[in-house]
């Protein structure tokens, strides 16, 4: 029988392939009490457990570090803390003690008390750290009851991953050649294994418990859809098909497209344009030497301090700026600083809730204000500069007293260095995002401070608008050809120029193909964005001149509305 099931796409794609259904892991826990004079027996098992259990995750870490790199390695980090964690062990103990109950059942009993209890809290970042739980004390149940750990197949035929649950100490041990593609029934977008997924490239859809009529069984065929979240069980032979022509037609267009990987990105006139890419983790340059990038033109460091109970140290910085700078000698590493705010959880900093995150406190802001942490990430970047072409950036500058500031931080963090006799580049660019209009606005003046500038199309936007990048009610209102968001853009180029610093774009309208002959025109030839963007904004280029993309800028700013803009663009396009 044929179910369309429609879920969360948490990570995007097309996989169509036979399930395996994954068992869960679940252990029948024995419900024997004990002998009072055997509890110091007890205790030393469950030492022994825990210490197994911390040997192992210390080994999974360092694997999945190889793997995927050191942000999703810190994942288990969390794991690790749970088993030192002293309330969840003064349960288990608690249990012990009290109760003269074996330490797999008191394991057990702790489990189901706080997953319970995480899981009748209306919050997802608690449920997702329910899981984490789960997952801890069932390996710790594991190691207590020497049972054999839930393999997945490693030599059949590829296949979709079905599972309720799927823990990220699983996934560590998933081959992505072997997974098509993924669908979890619990789970949210934030979950570790989420962000896992996306960083494996695997689509993945969730959140679909309750919503399966039949349970999937290994070996029915399914349809992963992660662009719109959703999966066929069993499909129709026409949806198969459908799905298999959508698929081989991307996958040609992708064909075509990689052909141009290793071309340099030239107009037809002769004018050199350089795209670099904009990640996330150390993991994503794989992907990015993939589709041709020519350096980091944005590295987002915000995943480092995410879904963590404190903050990355220096030393764990300075390991992935190091990995990125030593990857990229000829070009260059633009590391952007902290970039937090309300939106985005951050127990340890204790964020205060905010009714306008966007607008609230954030990025620069709390770096300025907590400068022991805005100190330790610019010391590791500053440390890597050492080993490859690096450079700084900063966020959300709105005003020339921010990038003095943020530039005193720096200089201390510098003049600590040199006291201890740690090398770094003496001439480290320093640039900032134009992201804010009030940046725009004053350019000329910032420019007078700064190396470069970036411009982030995907804040300006918003803030320009006053359009909410999250708000889907108002999503065909957020346009980055909004003449207003262009004069400002074009504002913020011209100072740069005018000053003779470095002008690039960073936001999402870089990689947006219609925009190639707006950079032309202005000028601009950095261009940093999506890795998957890259092989489509070159062949965009290729197909460019400097004189047609002049023409149509010209009659862009001239325009009168921004329908009037949309059709020019359009009528650029297709004539
Ligand atoms: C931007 O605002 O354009 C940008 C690149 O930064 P982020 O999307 O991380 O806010
Ligand atoms: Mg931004």
């Amino acid at each position: 029988m044929t179910q369309k099931v429609q879920g969360i796409g948490a990570s995007s794609g097309i996989a169509i392939g036979k399930a395996f259904v994954l068992p869960t892991w679940e252990w029948d826990v024995p419900e024997e009490k004990m002998d009072p004079s055997d509890l110091a027996r007890e205790f030393e098992r469950l030492y022994e457990g825990i210490r197994s259990s911390k040997d192992e995750i210390e080994f999974i870490k360092s694997e999945i570090r190889e793997m995927v790199g050191n942000e999703e390695s810190s994942i288990f980090d969390a794991h690790l803390a749970i088993l030192d964690d002293p309330i969840f062990m003064n349960e288990i103990q608690g249990i012990i003690q009290r109760q003269y109950k074996a330490a797999e059942v008191a394991v057990k009993e702790a489990i189901d008390h706080f997953v319970t209890m995480f899981d009748l809290l209306d919050d997802e970042y608690m449920k997702e750290r329910a899981l984490d739980i789960k997952d801890v004390g069932n390996r710790l149940l594991k190691h207590l009851l020497g049972a054999p750990e839930i393999t997945l197949p490693t030599d059949t035929q590829p296949y979709i991953l079905v599972a309720k649950e799927l823990s990220p100490s699983q996934l560590v041990h998933l081959n992505p050649k072997n997974v098509l593609g993924i669908v979890m029934l619990m789970g949210g977008k934030t979950s570790h294994s989420a962000i896992m997924a996306r960083a494996l490239g695997i689509p993945l859809v969730l959140g679909l418990e309750g919503k399966i009529t039949r349970p999937v069984q290994t070996g029915d065929l399914v349809i992963v859809d992660g662009e719109h979240g959703m999966v066929y069980i069993e499909p129709p032979e026409q949806v198969v098909k459908q799905y298999v022509a959508r698929h081989e037609a991307y996958a040609r267009e992708m064909d075509e497209l990689m052909k141009l990987v290793k071309l340099p990105a030239v107009t037809q006139d002769g004018l050199t344009i350089s795209l670099s890419a904009n990640i996330s983790s150390t993991r994503e340059l794989e992907i990015a030497d993939q589709n041709g990038a020519e350096g980091v033109g944005l590295f987002r460091t915000e995943f480092m301090y995410m879904d963590r109970s404190y903050p990355p140290s220096e030393a764990e910085q300075l390991t992935v700026y190091r990995d990125a700078a030593e990857h990229y000698k000829d070009s260059q590493v633009i590391i952007r600083t902290l970039d937090i705010g309300g939106d985005k959880p951050m127990e340890y900093l204790n964020l205060p809730e905010e009714d306008n995150p966007f607008l609230g406190y954030r990025a620069i802001r709390i770096c300025l204000d907590q400068q022991e942490l805005f100190k330790s990430q610019l010391r590791a970047i500053l440390r890597a500069s050492a080993h490859g072409p690096v450079a700084i950036m900063i966020p959300m500058i709105s005003s020339v007293e921010e990038i003095i500031a943020a530039k005193a931080v720096l200089e201390e963090a510098k003049a600590e260095l040199r006291d201890e006799g740690l090398p770094f580049d003496e001439k480290l660019p320093v640039g900032i995002m134009v992201e804010v209009p009030a940046a725009a606005l004053i350019a000329d003046r910032l420019a007078e401070e700064v190396d470069f500038f970036s411009i982030g199309t995907n804040d300006l936007v918003q803030y320009t608008l006053a359009v909410d990048r999250m708000n889907e009610q108002i999503a065909h209102m957020y346009d980055p050809f909004h003449p207003a968001v262009l004069r400002l853009i074009r504002h913020t180029i011209e100072a740069a120029q005018a000053r003779g610093i470095g002008i690039s774009v960073c936001g999402e309208m870089a990689g947006d193909t219609r925009a190639v002959p707006l950079w032309i025109a202005m000028g601009v030839t950095k261009l940093s964005m999506s890795s998957r963007f890259i092989p489509r904004v070159k062949a965009a280029i290729h197909r460019a001149t400097r004189t047609g993309s002049e023409q149509l800028a010209e009659r862009i700013f001239a325009a009168r509305s921004k329908a009037e803009i949309d059709e020019l663009v359009e009528r650029h396009f297709t004539s």
